[in-house]
């Protein structure tokens, strides 16, 4: 990530929120944006935008453009994500730690070694990030349920699988952090990916504002987020969609 950002560390702005765009009598777009470190609210003018944000934020950024999307079609589901330390490991049946690991017939997917680029070899304490999907239930349904859950409950659910998957881990934690990602990845419903609506979600506005997000492949992968970048990118270059 450092050197993709190094040779644009002059155009990038973090921290910072886009959260309205409208259209200028010049031609170009007028983008307001809110700085959350500095409380700064700023005015750009774009002549071409390359918005790669998830489509149920485009509704509310793009209230100034008339595009007849349902963006109810888009369809998000919710994950809880625990990152535990530990100042060990126990055993566990298959084989040792790995960057990420997966137990049969557990509710999550399994726990990715978070350390697993640092450079010693033996460590006092480890980082696991355990991914628990939230889909028993329409995504709406479960994410009401995910808000509605104290910090208490989340334990319940998550430490009795990993006693599962290592016995005796509970006495080795030293800290769990959760978070709920309510709208966490993009579940390719029925009669989606090849539809009418994400079809127009993914043209640009009068080859001017040009979308990337991996929800307009309809599957939430990082090569589907490079694909729709490079895309919107060429169609940039090219002047088009
Ligand atoms: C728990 C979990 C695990 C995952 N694991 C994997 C995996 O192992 N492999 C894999 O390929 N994919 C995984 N994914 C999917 C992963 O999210 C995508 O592959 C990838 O992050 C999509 O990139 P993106 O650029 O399309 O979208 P995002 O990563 O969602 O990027 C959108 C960006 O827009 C920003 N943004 C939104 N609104 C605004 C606004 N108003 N103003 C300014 N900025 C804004 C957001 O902060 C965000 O940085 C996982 C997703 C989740 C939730």
């Amino acid at each position: 990530m450092k050197q993709l950002a190094g040779p644009l560390k002059d155009h990038i702005k973090t921290s910072t929120l886009c959260y309205d765009l409208k259209p200028m009598a010049n031609g170009n777009t007028l983008i307001t944006t809110f700085n959350a470190n500095t409380q700064v609210t700023e005015n750009l003018e774009a002549e071409k935008i390359i918005l790669c944000a998830p489509q149920f934020v485009n509704d509310r950024l793009l209230k100034n453009f008339d595009r007849n999307i349902d963006y109810k079609a888009f369809s998000y589901s919710p994950w809880l994500i625990a990152n535990i330390t530990i100042n060990e490991l126990p055993e566990s049946k298959g084989i040792n730690l790995c960057w990420d690991n997966v137990a049969y017939n557990t509710p999550s997917v399994g726990y990715v070694n978070s350390a697993q680029q640092h450079l010693k070899l033996s460590e006092d304490k480890k980082v696991i990030t355990y991914y628990l999907p939230l889909c028993d239930f329409e995504p709406a349904i479960a994410r009401l349920a995910a808000y509605s859950r104290n910090y208490e409950q989340w334990l319940d659910i998550v430490i009795p699988e990993l006693e599962i998957i290592h016995p005796g881990i509970t006495k080795a934690i030293e800290n769990i952090d959760f978070w709920v990602w309510g709208h966490g990845m993009i579940a390719p419903a029925k009669d989606f990916i090849w539809s009418e609506n994400l079809a127009k979600a993914k043209t640009s506005i009068d080859d001017k504002i040009f979308f990337a997000h991996s929800d307009l492949s309809g599957v939430s992968i990082f090569e589907e987020a490079f694909h729709q970048g490079i895309n919107a990118a060429k169609q940039v270059l090219n002047g088009r969609s």
